[in-house]
């Protein structure tokens, strides 16, 4: 087998993905993706339903936890990350987002030129196909297939009915000239499956594209340097570490967790923490690991006796078994649903330039990563801070790679999160009381007893969680806390780029699949245009 390329990506998610299989359109190059996951290609994958029943559990999951969080009443957060050609887009909600405009100027003004929100829009139409919308703001004929949800459930037309109560906005398009309102979501699938970011890249072209070699269940160990250039990679082998070598570069797309930890281990990163964990500092960058950030996130679940909602009950269940049926043959209804079906962004300040809070409207009961099931039928609605201030760390936990790193989201560290927090629970009650759903309601299941803000700030601390973006953690920059330069190469190294959601120098509004393959389609032209 060959052990020699041109490129070698790390990482087969969602940002190394489109970079790979951008950089072998052209012949004349090799390249390498290595996935420690298997090819992605299962059932399981592909049916919205089961995908994300993955969720909860070590199937096709790294199912990290991070360290006890003080100002979350010492709870450890669970953090899920898909372990699989496609990465996380294999186990996510499918919501299509690219976040706001103003999340992407504010890169350009902090110093990141050429990733102003139009600089960045043409790679986001480049990745897409969206089956409906067709605009300025859209593209079609690209990998990602974009779609309208094919569930048909009935709680869309309820959505839209209370919000209009509430007096709030609705919006038929999140990704066009206005993010404000509410309304059904878009979803990265086609004909009602999943469409992970290697069913849109990878797949097709494996096994048929000579100068692209994907090896999955290939585990990277380091990063080998030679002087100040990366010239390879350690992997294990039959039990034997193998090196592969790079001749022009090495892209790291190993997400927001596992990009920071394999600089580390590579002995890239903060000298002083190296060395106290027993690894030789090679190059003594301070920001690897830092500025993690993540969109905390709060979850109001209330009963509903409606089978159109996902519940354990014999119903939902007879429910189910027909639903399968009608997905096997139309590739419709509930099997197709990616949960949070609905949602929206609203603004708490008239002045603010983006709003602060997205929302997430989900056909059942979530508590705990759905870790904790329930035998009712019900509704959630999930609501999260877009812009926080709080930072977190992601450090090495032992000079083990085969050991989860230690991450510290470091929700809340900020105490004006919680309170902006506060005024987003409260915009969230405001839909969610509105007469069309709270008729519907027979009980609510945790927040019945919140009536103050203090009761407010009790109960965000009780339950406050991810809602699965984590980032930042290799942040892109032009100050010496930057990992990566605006071109994504590692400040200070040669032949190294990183190029996944770690790079977010500060969190956009919205979910970060989309964004993530645009950074790795931006850096397959940066990487291209670097050679000519
Ligand atoms: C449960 C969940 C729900 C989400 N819902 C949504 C949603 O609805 N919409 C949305 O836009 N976003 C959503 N997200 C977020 C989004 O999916 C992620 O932000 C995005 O996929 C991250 O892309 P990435 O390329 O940075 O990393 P990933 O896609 O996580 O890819 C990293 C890859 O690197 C591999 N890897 C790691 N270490 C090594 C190593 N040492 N050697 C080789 N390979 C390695 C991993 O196995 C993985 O395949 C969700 C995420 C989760 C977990």
């Amino acid at each position: 087998m060959t052990s020699d390329f041109d490129y070698i990506v790390i990482g087969g998610g969602s940002s190394g993905c489109a970079l790979a299989a951008r950089l072998s359109e052209d012949p004349a190059v090799t390249v390498a993706l290595l996935e420690a996951g298997g090819d992605g290609t299962d059932f399981v994958i592909r049916t919205p339903l089961a995908g994300l029943a993955m969720i909860p559990t070590r199937l096709n999951n790294w199912a990290f936890e991070s360290v006890p969080q003080p100002a979350l009443n010492g709870r450890r957060i669970y953090q899920p990350r898909g372990r699989s050609l496609g990465g996380s887009s294999i186990l996510n909600a499918m919501v299509y987002m690219r976040g706001h405009r103003s999340d992407y100027d504010r890169w350009a003004a902090l110093g990141n030129t050429g990733w102003s929100f139009d600089d960045v829009l043409p790679y986001f139409k480049r990745s897409e196909d969206n089956e409906s919308l067709h605009d300025e703001y859209h593209g079609r004929g690209g990998p990602l297939s974009v779609a309208h949800s094919r569930t048909g459930n009935p709680f869309h037309a309820i959505w839209l009915e209370a919000a209009k109560e509430a007096g709030l906005p609705i919006n038929v398009d999140f990704n066009g000239a206005e993010q404000e309102g509410l309304g059904v979501y878009q979803v990265t699938q086609r004909n009602g499956e999943r469409w992970s970011a290697a069913r849109a890249y990878i797949h097709p072209i494996m096994g048929h594209r000579a100068n692209l070699s994907v090896r999955t269940h290939t585990r990277v160990r380091r990063i080998v340097l030679e002087g100040q250039r990366a010239t390879g990679v350690e992997i294990m082998q039959d039990g034997e570490p193998r090196l592969l070598r790079a001749r022009r570069e090495i892209i790291l797309s190993a997400g927001a967790m596992q990009s920071p930890q394999l600089l580390m281990l590579s002995g890239i990163g903060d000298a002083r923490m190296l060395s106290s964990i027993g690894i030789k500092p090679v190059h003594d960058l301070p920001g690897v690991g830092r500025n993690l950030h993540d969109h905390p996130d709060f979850i109001f679940g209330v009963r509903v006796p409606s089978t159109d909602l996902l519940g354990f009950s014999p119903a939902g269940i007879a429910r189910l078994v027909s639903e399968s049926g009608r997905y096997r043959r139309e590739r419709r209804g509930m099997v197709t649903t990616n949960f949070a079906e609905c949602g929206g962004f609203l603004r708490a300040l008239p002045d603010s330039p983006a709003p602060e809070f997205q929302l997430h409207f989900v056909v059942g009961i979530v508590e705990d990563h759905a870790r904790k099931l329930h035998a009712h039928h019900g509704l959630s609605c999930h609501v999260c801070l877009l812009r926080p201030r709080s930072r977190g760390t992601v450090e090495l936990a032992s000079p083990n790679p085969d050991d989860a790193p230690r991450i510290d989201p470091g929700y809340f560290n900020d105490p004006g999160d919680l309170e902006q927090m506060v005024l987003g629970y409260k915009l969230t009650r405001r839909v969610l009381d509105a007469p069309s759903l709270s008729r519907l309601y027979t009980r609510d299941l945790f927040t019945a007893h919140v009536k103050t803000d203090d009761d407010i700030r009790a109960i965000l601390r009780e339950r406050v969680d991810t809602v699965y973006h984590p980032a930042g953690t290799c942040a892109m920059g032009i100050d010496e806390m930057a990992v990566v330069d605006p071109q994504l190469r590692v400040r200070g190294l040669e032949g190294l780029r990183v190029a996944d959601a770690s790079i977010l120098p500060t969190p956009i509004g919205g979910n970060t699949n989309a964004p993530c393959i645009m950074i790795g389609e931006k850096a397959a032209d940066l990487i291209r245009n670097a050679r000519h």
